[in-house]
Order: C-alpha cells, then sequence, then structure tokens
C-alpha cells in the first residue's frame, strides 16, 4: 500500500513538525491521533487559520470546492494560497468540482465531480489522495466510483479506529457553539482510546462565528493544546500510513489470487462450492484493487471460501492481528450478508474453537478492517472464512487480502487491550 514517493511526502510533512513546539517525542505508531479538516476552501481559512497552524508547526488537510477555485470567487481560497498551505505540510483533497449530494447524480456526473476535480487539483501541483463527500452524502455507487481516483474517503460522525474503513473516515464537527474545551474533551477522549479523531471546520473569522464559522482565538486554543501535549497530528493521508507502518508483513499464501490452478481456482485457498465460489477477473480498475477477485454468490446453502492455515509468528504472546482486503458487496435482501469467521487450532493443528469477526450486510465498496486477539496462547494456526449466508442473496467479491500481525510495541499495547476487553 505504500509507494516511495508517499515516504517522500511524509518526510516532508515530519520535517515541517520538527519545530521546537511540537516535535513528536516517539516513534508514529498507532496511537490517539488528531486531524484538523478545513472543508469548501474557504479563503479565511488561509488568511485566518495557516498562521496558528505555523506557529506551533501543526498540520491540517483541506478540502477546497474546485470549481470555486477556478471561479475566483472572492471567498474562496486561490491556487497560490493553496500552495503555500501545501508547502507547510497541509495535505490538500477534493471536496468535488461544485459540492453536489453526489447521491442524486447520474454515474456520468459522480465521475466528473471525483475525476475532474482531482485532475484539475493535479494541473496544479496538488496529488489529492482524499475525498470528502459533500454533505456527508455518499452510497455504494458513490464509493464505486471513489475508489477508481482516490485512496480514503470522508463521511459521518465519529471517531475512528485502528480497523476503521479508509473509505468511511468519520469526524466530528466543530460548529460555532462548540467551545475548545469541548474540543479537547474529545480530544482527551480519543488519546485514551487510541482512537483517530478528525475534527472538521468550514470558515474561521476573527469576530464572533456565525453558521459554519469558528473564531480564531477558540481555533488557536485547540491547536497548542494538541502541540503543547505532544498529540499527534496528522492529516488523513499520515494517519492511515501511520497505520501501515504498525502492521507485519502478509502472513496470506496467494493474497492477490493471481496464482490460479487448471480449473481457474486460487491456489493455497479451498470452497465448498465451485458453482458460487469462484474467482473473476477484475471489471475496473480501483486504487486498492488489482487484479482478481474473489467472488461468492449466495444460494440456498452457506457458501464458503477459505484461505490456507497461517501459522501465527506471535503464537504464545499476547498478539493482536489485522485482517482486511477490499471488497465490493452487494446485498440484494434483508437481512443478507457476507461474513468472517476465524478457526483456531493448535500448534499441532488440533481444533481449538472459532471466533467469530465480522460481517458485511450494506452494499459496500471499501476496506473494511477485522481485529483478532487469538483466543488462548494454544492458538498456533488460524484459517479464515469467508461465508455467505444460507438463502441470502448477497454478492461478495474481495480482492488483495491482508492479514498480519500488529507490530508489537509499546504504543501498541493498549490495542491489544482494548481486543481483550470484546
Ligand atoms: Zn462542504
Amino acid at each position: 500500500m505504500k509507494t516511495k514517493k508517499f515516504c517522500l511526502t511524509l518526510l516532508i510533512a515530519a520535517a515541517f513538525w520538527l519545530t521546537p513546539l511540537a516535535t513528536p517525542a516517539k516513534p508514529l505508531v498507532w496511537q490517539g491521533m488528531v486531524s484538523f479538516n478545513f472543508d469548501d476552501g474557504y479563503r479565511n481559512v488561509y488568511d485566518n487559520a495557516l498562521p496558528v497552524f505555523q506557529k506551533y508547526g501543526v498540520v491540517a488537510s483541506f478540502f477546497p470546492v474546485v470549481q470555486y477555485i477556478l471561479d475566483q470567487e472572492s471567498y474562496a481560497v486561490t491556487w497560490q494560497q493553496l500552495a503555500e498551505c501545501q508547502q507547510d505540510g497541509w495535505e490538500i483533497g477534493s471536496h468535488t468540482m461544485t459540492h453536489p449530494d453526489l447521491t442524486t447524480l447520474t454515474d456520468a456526473q459522480i465521475d466528473y465531480e471525483l475525476g475532474q476535480s482531482q485532475k484539475i487539483l493535479e494541473q496544479h501541483g496538488v496529488n489529492a489522495k482524499t475525498l470528502v463527500f459533500p454533505y456527508s452524502q455518499y452510497n455504494a455507487r458513490v464509493l464505486d466510483y471513489t475508489t477508481r481516483y482516490y485512496e480514503n474517503s470522508r463521511a459521518d460522525v465519529g471517531s475512528n479506529g485502528f480497523d476503521c474503513d479508509r473509505y468511511h473516515i468519520v469526524s466530528q464537527e466543530v460548529t460555532n457553539t462548540t467551545t475548545p474545551e469541548q474540543a479537547i474533551a474529545w480530544i482527551n477522549e480519543a488519546v485514551k482510546n487510541k482512537k483517530w479523531l478528525v475534527l472538521m471546520m468550514h470558515q474561521v473569522v476573527t469576530g464572533p462565528p456565525a453558521d459554519y464559522e469558528y473564531n480564531v482565538t477558540d481555533l488557536e486554543k485547540i491547536v497548542a493544546y494538541v502541540a503543547n501535549n505532544n498529540i499527534p497530528a496528522v492529516t488523513m493521508q499520515q494517519a492511515l500510513a501511520i497505520r501501515d507502518d504498525s502492521l507485519g508483513p502478509n502472513l496470506l499464501k496467494n493474497p492477490n489470487l493471481d496464482k490460479l490452478d487448471k480449473s481457474g481456482w486460487a491456489k493455497d485457498w479451498t470452497r465448498n462450492n465451485a458453482a458460487q465460489v469462484t474467482v473473476t477477473p477484475p471489471a475496473v480498475t480501483r486504487v486498492f484493487s488489482s487484479g482478481n477477485r474473489l467472488r461468492i454468490v449466495g444460494s440456498s446453502q452457506q457458501n464458503v471460501a477459505s484461505t490456507a492455515t497461517i501459522k501465527l509468528p506471535g503464537s504464545g504472546k499476547k498478539q493482536g492481528y489485522f485482517f482486511s482486503f477490499f471488497a465490493e458487496v452487494d446485498v440484494g435482501s434483508p437481512n443478507a450478508g457476507a461474513e468472517i469467521w476465524l478457526d483456531e487450532f493448535d500448534k499441532k493443528g488440533n481444533y481449538i474453537g472459532g471466533q467469530w469477526l465480522g460481517g458485511l450486510y450494506v452494499d459496500t465498496f471499501g476496506m473494511p478492517g477485522f481485529l483478532y486477539q487469538p483466543s488462548s496462547p494454544q492458538v498456533g494456526e488460524v484459517i479464515i472464512d469467508i461465508y455467505s449466508l444460507a438463502g441470502c442473496n448477497v454478492t461478495f467479491s474481495g480482492s488483495n487480502f491482508y492479514f498480519g500481525f500488529i507490530k508489537p510495541s509499546k504504543n501498541c499495547a493498549p490495542i491489544l487491550n482494548l481486543l481483550l476487553q470484546h
């Protein structure tokens, strides 16, 4: 998932962090983190917020509506100002061309809003990897197009755990009635629970804030708190890079289903039903779904695909694991879904038990994640089963499978504790 270019971006961003006030004391591993997001691309964010972030050596993410810049609207940021934000380590993403409710558009219109905005940003030196859905409105069709162009997308309300889906990043809006103390309380809660909190704002003003505005003095109190307490303030891209860096090597055999036997089935994988469990070539290109797809079509019986036996390198230790893949799930009837089950064995291959890791019950395009903690120190091997429920109209497609351990480190220990509480 990582590229050299990406690492370079991180290095550059890290260099900007190394200011006297906000030097991250620890190596970057998953922990409580904060992102500051500014939606719509208002010029007053450049005028008022950027100097505050510069003062404390903190970065933010900026999501302009591209047509507002092209039209040189007086309230919109300019290309030059965006470039200055980027030079300061800010992430610039896309908030579409014209800020429509994407769910109301035709396929061609969605494609234009997402693809054209990325293209124009690129023409101005911005490699937009994150999309923010206008009005937080999205559905499977919108995600279908999003996953063709972007690495991440933001929607809905909440805070993000280690197992968050990078196409369903959630945020907390800081409104004109949110006090700095309230925002700081949210940050403290995220730090305590090892969550990644995304604070979302629109305009930043010097006077009393109206709707969709925030006062710059109050903003400074929040930014200063983050900097002075060494709480990692990261861009969206950085947060997900930190998660990637927190993971060990892929332990799955044939994770991309690119090795096939004579019947066209994936080597090292097993299935209970050759009619409904198949490998299919890709239909479209997506950022995180290259190559073949595992396809499971629901029928009267349960249809299941299983991985090869995975030997756990952390056997006997308190070790957490993470399972994820690119998923396209079409749920054709109520209460239908695709589920993930994990079988546990001891080192000699004797069956110990199983764990249900989770399920996908709504139309999905994205990268769901599942956490796993062995039920006892005796677990030495596991097999993961992906299955459709019996009698359900559901079509599951999965690709680019990953299963690996969450790197053991002091900072990751609380994640394991959270797992153990389940
Ligand atoms: Zn917006």
